[in-house]
């Protein structure tokens, strides 16, 4: 029962590489916080439940990572 902070099994659908990112859940508390411009790399995001942000981080394969600000 470790932390699961990474991202690296996703269960979500993958199919459409580059596609809309219209949610993120929360590294902080899980919550799913939904993002209506969408995000992207470089992006920083706010849990609307805990107020953390976030700066997003995409890699070249399309994944992507959170860094609590
Ligand atoms: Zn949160």
């Amino acid at each position: 029962m470790a932390g699961d902070y990474d991202f690296d099994d996703d269960d979500h659908k993958e199919s459409a590489t580059g596609g809309s990112r219209k949610e993120f859940d929360c590294p902080g508390c899980n919550a799913n916080n939904p993002v209506d411009d969408g995000y992207g790399d470089g992006d920083e995001l706010r849990c609307n439940y805990c107020g953390c942000e976030y700066k997003v981080t995409v890699n070249a394969e399309g994944r992507v990572k959170f860094k609590e600000i």
